[in-house]
C-alpha cells in the first residue's frame, strides 16, 4: 500500500529549506502533497507575498517531473482534508528549539481533531536551520541576497517582483 504525507504550510514562497525536508521524506512516503494552507494568523499579518496560486504555480515548477510530489491547497483544517484524501501522516520541518513548542500545540490540537493520522517531524537540513520564508521576505524587501536559499524558479519569481515595486 502507498504511503502517503501531507506537507502542509504557508510555502509564501518556498524555500531550499522545505525542499530539503520533502525529497528527504520520499525516503519514507511513496507520495508527498505539498499542501498551501491557508492560515488565518499568518495572513492577518499581511505578510503574504504570493497569492496561493503563484505558491503552487512555484511548487510546480520545482518538482517538475517528480511524480511522487504534488501540490494542492487547503482552506479548511488540515485534518479534514486528510480525512477525505487518505493520508496516512502529516510531515513537519524542525529548525529550532523555538519550533517545538508551536508544532508540539498543533500535533496535538490535529490528533485530537483527527486520531487516524500521525504527525511526522524532520529534522532541518544541513546549514538550513536559518532558513524561513518570513526571514527571507525580510532579507529580500532591503536588498539582500537570497539567492542560495531558494529554488531559481522562486529567485526568478522574487527578482519579477522586486522589479515592479510588488514586494514590501
Ligand atoms: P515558514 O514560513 O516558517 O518558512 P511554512 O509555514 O511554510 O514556514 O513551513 C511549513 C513547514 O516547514 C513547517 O513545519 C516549518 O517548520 C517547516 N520548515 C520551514 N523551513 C524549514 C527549514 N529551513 N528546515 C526545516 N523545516 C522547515
Amino acid at each position: 500500500m502507498k504511503r502517503r504525507a501531507i506537507y502542509p504550510g504557508s510555502f509564501d514562497p518556498i524555500t531550499n529549506g522545505h525542499i530539503d525536508i520533502i525529497r528527504r521524506s520520499l525516503k519514507v512516503f511513496d507520495e508527498v502533497v505539498v499542501v498551501v494552507a491557508m492560515n488565518l494568523r499568518k495572513s492577518s499579518q499581511k505578510s503574504g507575498w504570493f497569492s496561493p496560486e503563484e505558491r503552487i504555480e512555484l511548487v510546480r515548477k520545482v518538482f517538475r517531473g517528480e511524480k511522487r510530489v504534488r501540490v494542492d491547497l487547503c482552506e479548511g483544517l488540515i485534518m479534514d482534508y486528510a480525512r477525505s484524501h487518505k493520508v496516512d501522516a502529516v510531515l513537519r520541518g524542525l529548525r529550532a528549539a523555538s519550533d517545538f513548542e508551536s508544532e508540539f500545540m498543533m500535533a496535538a490540537i490535529n490528533r485530537e481533531l483527527n486520531e487516524k493520522v500521525e504527525t511526522v517531524f524532520m529534522m532541518t537540513g544541513k546549514n538550513l536551520f536559518f532558513v524561513s520564508s518570513t526571514v527571507l521576505k525580510e532579507v529580500a524587501a532591503f536588498g539582500g541576497s537570497i539567492q542560495a536559499y531558494v529554488p531559481r524558479p522562486v529567485w526568478l519569481a522574487v527578482k519579477k517582483k522586486l522589479q515592479l515595486g510588488e514586494l514590501r
